[in-house]
Parts: C-alpha cells; sequence; structure tokens
C-alpha cells in the first residue's frame, strides 16, 4: 500500500467523526487500485474525490445526496449511482484496456470513462455489483 495512502487513512481513523464506513470505502479504494481524495470541507456530506474517474463519491444510506455526487456508498458496503440507477445495475469494474477501476451504470454505457476502451463487454473483468457488500469481498483479508 502506497505510504500517502497508508498515512491517509490512518488519520481519518484518527478523525473521530469519520464512521467506520469511510474508513472502510477509503480501505476498499485503495486495495482496488483506485486513487482518492476525502474532504470533509465540500458541502454538507463528507466526500470522496476520485480522479481517475473525476467522480465525487459519498457514503449515506440516504435515498438523496447532494447533486454533485455521482455514485453513493453505504454504510454496509453497497453502492449505486447517484441519478436513481439502483444498486443491481451499478458495477464497479476493471478496464483491461487501463487496467483501472470505474463505475458504470449496466443499463447504459460500457465504454471506459478513463481510456475510452470498448469492446462489449469483453474489456470489463472483476466486476463488483452494487447490491453486494464490497466489505465482505474486499476487506475479509485485511480486517
Ligand atoms: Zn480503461
Amino acid at each position: 500500500m502506497d505510504k500517502s495512502i497508508r498515512e491517509q487513512i490512518l488519520r481519518l481513523e484518527k478523525e473521530r467523526d469519520h464512521s467506520i464506513a469511510v474508513v472502510n470505502w477509503a480501505k476498499v479504494f485503495t486495495l482496488l487500485g483506485i486513487d482518492w481524495a476525502y474532504s470533509r470541507a465540500i458541502g454538507p456530506a463528507s466526500k470522496f474525490y476520485l480522479p481517475e474517474q473525476k467522480i465525487f463519491f459519498s457514503v449515506s444510506d440516504e435515498a438523496t445526496v447532494s447533486s454533485s455526487i455521482e455514485v453513493i456508498g453505504t454504510t454496509d458496503g453497497r453502492f449505486r449511482m447517484a441519478d436513481n440507477c439502483s444498486f443491481d445495475e451499478t458495477w464497479l469494474t476493471l478496464c483491461k484496456g487501463c487496467g483501472k477501476r470505474f463505475f458504470l451504470d449496466s443499463t447504459r454505457s460500457f465504454v471506459c470513462p478513463i481510456c475510452g476502451e470498448y469492446d462489449g463487454d469483453h474489456h470489463l473483468d472483476k466486476t463488483y455489483y452494487g447490491h453486494e457488500n464490497i466489505f465482505n469481498s474486499v476487506l475479509a483479508d485485511v480486517n
């Protein structure tokens, strides 16, 4: 694990007002090789910024979040696109073209938003589904 990312996670764990869920999502992103930054300063809800996909990700169990959020992660490890896409329609997948992971709405385009790769679904690998608990699958070996 990258040293600066590890320090960032440790800092999150030390700050009292961060929930276990926020720390768990930071660990998931780190273990899956997704670059992230975290801020409490922007807007009412704390949020992650995922620079490779240029999206904001918020940890919330609410039905709606602020309009700047693209993906919502729940405190029990599920995730969905914020614009009404359901949990089972939201995927976190790995692009074989660039080796990066990205969130997608499976009812829409499968094009990799990072490198533009598209080959039906043949360029997708190691997909996690939003209705499943990603903490169980990704964090099981490290917690
Ligand atoms: Zn790609």
